[in-house]
């Protein structure tokens, strides 16, 4: 049956205006329709914009013990649920159960960080600053945020985002990707049920129309985005018009390193999970290895014969380590990307278009993997987001930086080596925001931020961790005196000394 999707405002489902337009969205990896989703326009925005204002007063004023308590349910019933939001996202998407579990679990993390908010919220004190007079910082909420995502971790980036804004006092609007839109409603219902109270999390569905009516809608304080490079330069520059407060995640491109010295069967085992674990379709993912001097050849030899192991299938089945790309579009982009490399001359060591399941309805690529890479190459230069791996080589490591830090992207790198002198150098010159020694996927938890440098990242504060909380917030400070009926007369004070 397909099924037609709901938004989420006002504390329960709701139809879209009359008329909306809608898009089929189909299995992965069977190609079968299985739900009609809502491309919204400016009055479904307006209504759940004017659900989360409507909310808002009356969330502010709950206090910071209160609205943790919530999340603390919350983070229960998403536990006793993390099977079936797994198994919603493993076939929406196509990632393969055990990874869809693992995103899950990092959304939960997310709630975990959230539930600490009397801690984090707190502000600083100084007794004292002039005679008598003391001043705080207090940090207060700001308003209805709202939270654009991408369709590759359809339950962990929207909980980068709303658990703590929604801990923070703040209410939100969600406006998942409309390519896998059933997980973030179903995050909505649960949040429901968990006890948060009507309007405080809403969700609405739709593309770019959506978007801008949500960035344009004067009463959204905050807007955090992840998605693809020209969209988060929109975005950026659409809500800094505005003089919103706004982060913006954007592509990749990560190079891990690989040293002579390195432990050859972890390095091998990392490759593999980073380069084609979710199909590729991370932003995390690995998509170029550089082989240091004499590493290269050894690397090509064990990356083929690993890659070529790599059991691909349905996502929902257990023995599957690799599933479909996302959509059939995404799949001939992927496809027309293994042209161009194939064009450029690069060596074609395994060919994805030629497994299979390639063949089938569903949008499977199997892992490919190009050896001789140059930088000028258009498989170097875009995302390809699908499993295709471009092994680079350089004399040293010196080179294997340099190259690294000419990418316009910045979000993560690793190094695998036995070195520690080589790990140190590594570590301290690569101009990227997350960095792995010997762990191939450097995504912090969620304590820290998700630190995305260059053009990875447009705005000054990142999702989650400290800065998470300082986006969701804003600082008053209060400078205070209190007077006592034996205070000296002073007099008027003329200048801005505080006396
Ligand atoms: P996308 O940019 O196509 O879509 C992201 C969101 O933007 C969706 O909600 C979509 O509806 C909306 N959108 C699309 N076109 C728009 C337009 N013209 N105007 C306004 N809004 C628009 O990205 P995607 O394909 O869903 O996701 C993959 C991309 O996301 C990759 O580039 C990946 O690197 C990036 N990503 C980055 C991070 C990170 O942490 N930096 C994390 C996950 C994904």
């Amino acid at each position: 049956m397909v099924e037609s999707l709901s938004l989420f405002y006002n504390g329960r489902p709701q139809p879209p205006a009359a008329g909306t337009e809608t898009l089929t969205l189909e299995d992965p990896a069977g190609g079968e329709a299985y739900a009609e989703v809502p491309l919204c326009g400016e009055a479904d925005v307006a209504a759940a914009v004017e659900s989360a204002a409507a909310a808002f007063p009356a969330w502010r004023e709950t206090p910071v013990v209160e609205r943790a308590r919530v999340l603390f349910r919350y983070r229960q019933m998403l536990e006793a649920e993390g099977a079936e939001l797994a198994r919603l996202i493993s076939h929406d998407h196509g990632k393969t159960l055990a990874d869809a579990q693992g995103e899950v679990q990092r959304g939960i993390e997310v709630v975990e960080f959230a539930c600490g908010m009397p801690t984090l919220i707190q502000g600083n004190t100084v007794e004292d600053v002039a005679r008598g007079i003391d001043c705080r910082t207090v940090r207060q909420p700001l308003g209805v945020c709202a939270g654009i995502t991408p369709f590759n971790f359809p339950v962990m980036v929207p909980m980068w985002m709303f658990p703590v804004a929604v801990a923070a006092g703040n209410t939100f609007v969600l406006k998942p990707s409309e390519r896998v839109p059933r997980a973030g409603l179903r995050l909505a219902e649960l949040f429901r049920e968990a006890g948060l109270p009507d309007g405080v999390f809403n969700v609405v569905h739709g593309d770019g129309r959506a978007v801008n009516g949500l960035i344009d809608h004067p009463a959204v304080r905050a807007v955090s985005f992840v998605g693809s490079e020209p969209v988060a330069r929109h975005v950026y520059r659409r809500a800094g018009e505005h003089g919103k407060r706004v982060q913006a995640l954007s592509g990749a491109k990560n190079h891990l390193v690989v040293m002579p010295d390195c432990t050859w069967d972890k390095t091998v085992e990392g490759i593999m999970g980073a380069a084609y674990g979710s199909a590729g379709e991370r932003c995390m993912a690995v998509s170029v290895v550089v082989g240091v001097g004499a590493a290269a050849d050894e690397l090509i030899e064990r990356l083929s014969a690993a890659a070529g192991r790599l059991k691909v299938g349905r996502g929902t089945d257990p023995a599957s380590e690799m599933g479909p790309l996302v959509t059939r579009e995404h799949k001939a982009r992927v496809v027309g990307h293994i042209e161009k490399g194939v064009a450029e001359n690069a060596a074609l060591v395994l060919d994805g278009r030629e497994h299979p399941l390639a063949g089938g309805n569903g949008n499977f690529v199997g892992p490919t993997l190009f050896d001789g890479v140059r930088p000028e190459m258009s498989i170097y230069r875009a995302e390809i987001f699908g499993p295709v791996l471009s092994v680079v080589r350089a004399d040293t490591l010196d080179d294997a930086i340099a190259l690294i830090n000419d990418n316009p992207y910045g979000n993560g790198t690793a190094l695998f080596t036995n070195s520690g002198g080589a790990a140190r150098k590594f570590e301290h010159e690569v101009s990227v925001g997350m960095v792995g020694i010997n762990v191939p996927v450097p995504v912090p938890l969620a304590f820290f931020s998700f630190t995305g440098w260059k053009s990875s990242f447009f705005g000054d504060l990142h999702v989650h961790g400290r800065d998470g909380v300082n986006f969701y917030t804003e600082t008053k400070t209060v400078t205070a005196r209190w007077f006592t009926a034996g205070d000296a007369q002073g007099g008027a004070n003329m200048t801005i000394t505080l006396r």
